[in-house]
């Protein structure tokens, strides 16, 4: 696996891979990866010639007080993880080399969309993912780019700006990967004491209980939201951010759940803030 750490080492090897005929397929990350950064590799891996993983904690996304020194970080586990599954080669930029200094030039949805959901507590975060995933399109100029059901809104939030900046790149989007107990597997359930590990399944009980409802025929997404609240309320440790049933497109509140509808979440499990979803009638 060739690791590049400059974006010139990038584009010489994308283009001699273009001179061959091969397609590419991007996959990016903040690193620290596990099984759902793996099942992204695993789809470009099915769908492209050559794979590419970005391997970065993408500073533009994070406010000041939150976690962004502290973000988990090794190279050498990503690098075997990413080799075990035939990734050819991973972008790992420094800031430096990712920013110019003083970078003032941000992609933005200027919207209601990406204010919604994560966007409430996180008011800079999706200008900060627009602006390096655009940043990635243009450096790799990937045919297919791979992102997680996981962080659905930021799905939803990269789809709608490929579109309206006529990127001509295809979203693949892919289901979440859970640990053998339900949880969502994610980068930051390190930051979880075994005691908080224990409480953080109350996310993926309620997503559970949610799609159990659904699929039961019960369409009022009030009495869905509620029923995932109440179960989440009751543990202790558990603070919630938000528990909403939205249009999966325009990240709207909805009242009545179709296909498509997304029911996510944030919670806070003591410090550490989780993550979680199901999208009625599947991911399409
Ligand atoms: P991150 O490194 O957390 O920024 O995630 C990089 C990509 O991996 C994003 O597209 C995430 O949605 C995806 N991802 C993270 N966790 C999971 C998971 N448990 N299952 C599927 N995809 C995931």
């Amino acid at each position: 696996m060739i690791i590049a750490k400059t974006v010139r080492e990038v584009r010489e090897q994308v283009a001699e891979w273009r001179r061959e005929g091969l397609s590419v397929g991007l996959v990016p990350t903040m690193g620290y990866l596990h099984e759902g950064h793996a099942s992204l590799v695993d789809r470009a891996r099915a769908m492209c010639d050559r794979v590419v993983a970005s391997d970065f904690v993408n500073p533009t996304q994070f406010a000041p007080n939150e976690d962004l020194e502290a973000y988990p970080r090794d190279f050498e586990h990503d690098c075997n993880l990413l080799e075990e599954h035939g990734c050819d080669m991973v972008f790992y930029p420094s800031v430096e080399e990712m920013y110019v200094p003083n970078a003032a030039t941000y992609v933005e949805i200027q919207d209601e969309m990406p204010k919604q959901l994560c966007g409430k507590t996180r008011p800079i975060h999706f200008r900060g993912v627009c602006t390096v995933v655009s940043k990635l399109f243009n450096i790799v100029q990937p045919d297919r780019a791979f992102f997680g059901q996981k962080d659905a809104q930021q799905l939803a939030v990269i789809r709608r700006m490929v579109r309206e900046l006529s990127y001509g790149i295809e979203i693949v989007g892919c289901p979440i990967v859970r640990e053998s107990d339900g949880l969502a597997k994610s980068s930051r359930n390190t930051y979880l004491s075994p005691e908080e590990r224990t409480a953080a399944l109350v996310l993926s009980k309620a997503v559970f209980r949610g799609e159990e409802l659904v699929g039961s025929g019960v369409v009022d997404a009030k009495r869905v939201v509620d029923e995932m609240t109440a179960l989440i309320s009751a543990e202790p440790l558990a603070r919630i951010d938000y528990v909403s049933a939205v249009d999966g497109v325009t990240m709207q509140p909805v009242e009545v759940i179709t296909d498509g509808t997304l029911v996510a979440m944030a919670v806070y499990i003591g410090k550490t803030r989780l993550i979680d979803n199901f999208i009625a009638g599947g991911l399409k």
